[in-house]
């Protein structure tokens, strides 16, 4: 800030790039396509942790085009399975110091998520998930009408909405964080050890002989390298197809909205599953809006009327305050998603062809563990522990890490 304040007074020395541009060299270590938190982040700790910083980061667009930078940021760790709950608690415990980490404000507010229940069959889901939280020491519990108004006094808790709310699961670690703002630090702290952050660049081929990847192909040029990671998210199914890799993932749009800027209004994130909504207030005041996924495949990146009236109607079921409030704008991004609504990370058939893709609606808060695990993978040709139940091959071994019940729409 003391910088920013004396560049803008004596406005000579001009301020520092956070990261620059290169020219495309012959052949890098590794080479990550997708330039998102999760291929930022595998990069910055690539460089960190291992001193590997002879890496390529290849983004067909602008840092966070894709997911990363169009989600609604919501960060939590109160998933359904012991290994899920591991694994995104670890990301909290990143986040939590990632300001620092950084020497960049992410902006974390760590201000609480609720889970509305209005049913006894969510309310059984719900303690299923509180009781494994707790088991794993994340702070998350069940609570009932009574504490959920001194929470949130705007929610309609009476008994007259179609689906009277019941009862909540409460996790306090729960927060939103600036999403712009993870993606510009990791490729500023990625950029300041050494590595090579590519916009513009789009991946067109992937080289493999005798089951080894021996280099990309990309609109700028042929890079050879004897290791590339699939961090493409929404588009991680055509990367994979080019060295003959079929993925168990689709394609979905996603799509949210927010409203005009309100007075401080909500200061916890409230998730009905039941309605298929979430809500939480941004620093700018927007309410931030969104469902599920669309149910069809596709890559279009087009919003919907159907979306915002379903939306706005399930909204109003829990906040009838709000019927008076505009919508300010909408958009949508890709979710790759899998059938047990977990991520695939790991190694492949194909020697050198690494994933950390099926991130669905939920991988924003995973971007740190996994751009950390995956780094330790790649430097020790070993799988981490904590990774290890996300592999690609638990769909024939059939160990599926089942998160549809804490990931459908709670993001
Ligand atoms: C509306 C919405 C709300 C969401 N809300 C949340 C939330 O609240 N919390 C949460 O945890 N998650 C949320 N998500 C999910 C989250 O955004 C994603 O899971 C996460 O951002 C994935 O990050 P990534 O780095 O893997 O992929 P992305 O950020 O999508 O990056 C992949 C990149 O790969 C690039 N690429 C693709 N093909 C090529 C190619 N051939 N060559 C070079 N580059 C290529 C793309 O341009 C893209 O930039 C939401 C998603 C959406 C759309």
């Amino acid at each position: 800030m003391i910088e920013l304040i004396r560049q803008g007074l004596n406005g000579k020395q001009p301020l520092r790039r956070q990261w620059r541009d290169h020219e495309l060299k012959e052949s890098y270590d590794v080479v990550i396509i997708g330039g998102g938190v999760h291929g930022l982040a595998a990069a910055y700790y690539l460089a960190r942790d291992h001193g590997i910083s002879d890496v390529a980061v290849l983004e067909k667009r602008y840092i966070g085009s894709g997911g990363s930078g169009r989600n609604t940021a919501i960060i939590r760790s109160n998933y359904l399975t012991a290994e899920g709950v591991r694994f995104y608690d670890e990301s909290v415990r990143l986040y939590e110091e990632l300001s620092t980490e950084l020497n960049f404000n992410v902006m974390f507010s760590q201000r609480g998520h609720l889970t509305l229940a209005h049913s006894d069959a969510a309310v059984r889901t719900l303690r299923w998930r509180a009781e494994v939280n707790q088991i794993q020491g994340v702070d998350s519990r069940l609570i009932w009408p009574d504490e959920i108004a001194r929470l949130c006094p705007q929610l309609d808790l009476s008994d007259r909405p179609r689906f009277p709310v019941v009862a909540a699961l409460y996790h306090p670690p729960g927060g939103i964080i600036r999403h712009d703002a993870v993606v510009w630090g990791y490729a500023a702290g990625a950029d300041r050890r050494g590595v090579h952050i590519h916009q513009m660049t789009e991946v067109t081929g992937i080289d493999v002989e005798g089951g080894r990847v021996t280099g990309v192909r990309t609109n700028r040029g042929r890079i050879k390298t004897g290791m590339v990671l699939n961090a493409t998210a929404g588009w991680c199914t055509l990367i994979s197809d080019m060295v003959g890799l079929s993925l168990p993932v689709t394609s979905h749009p996603l799509q949210a909205c927010v409203s005009e800027a309100l007075k401080p209004f909500l200061d916890v994130i409230v998730v009905s599953g039941s309605l298929h909504v979430y809500v939480s207030q941004s620093d700018r005041g927007e309410l931030v809006m969104g469902a599920s996924v669309d149910p069809y495949q596709s890559y279009s990146l087009d919003s919907t009327l159907d979306f915002l009236e379903g939306l706005s109607g399930h909204v109003l079921e829990l906040f009838p305050s709000l019927a008076h409030v505009k919508i300010l704008r909408q958009w949508a991004g890709i979710c790759d998603m899998t059938p047990d609504y977990s991520p695939i990370m790991g190694f492949t058939p194909v020697e050198g062809f690494i994933l950390d893709v099926g991130w669905g609606t939920y991988g924003f808060k995973a971007g740190p563990v996994s751009g950390k695990r995956i780094a330790e993978l790649i430097a020790t040709n070993r799988t981490p522990e904590l990774i290890a139940p996300f592999r690609l091959s638990r769909f024939t071994e059939r160990t599926l890490v089942g998160e549809k019940g804490a990931a459908s729409v709670g993001h």
